[in-house]
């Protein structure tokens, strides 16, 4: 089984965030480092797309990322689509 290190680090965060935290840990079964760690994984694994005419939530695409770059599959097609359209095609 492969070992995970880890890095002990100091946060400063608005306590009544820490105390929501706290809770979603413990309806969740997980330590408070476990559940930040998820939450930087999904972060981590979002879309990057913020293009305005893709019309995203808050500007602010919600797929994972799909293909090898850091962007979901829809807005990777879109971009090449778009850019095949600026170049005249
Ligand atoms: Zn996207």
């Amino acid at each position: 089984m492969e070992e995970k290190v880890k890095q002990r680090i100091n946060l400063f965060l608005n306590p009544e965030k820490v105390k929501k935290a706290k809770i979603m840990a413990i309806e969740e079964n997980l330590s408070l480092s476990q559940l930040i760690d998820k939450a930087l994984d999904t972060y981590s694994s979002q879309c990057r797309c913020r293009t305005v005419v893709h019309n995203h939530k808050n500007n602010k695409c919600k797929n994972l990322v799909n293909s090898n770059d850091e962007y979901c599959a829809e807005c990777h097609d879109k971009a090449a689509d778009e850019t095949m359209r600026a170049l005249g095609h």
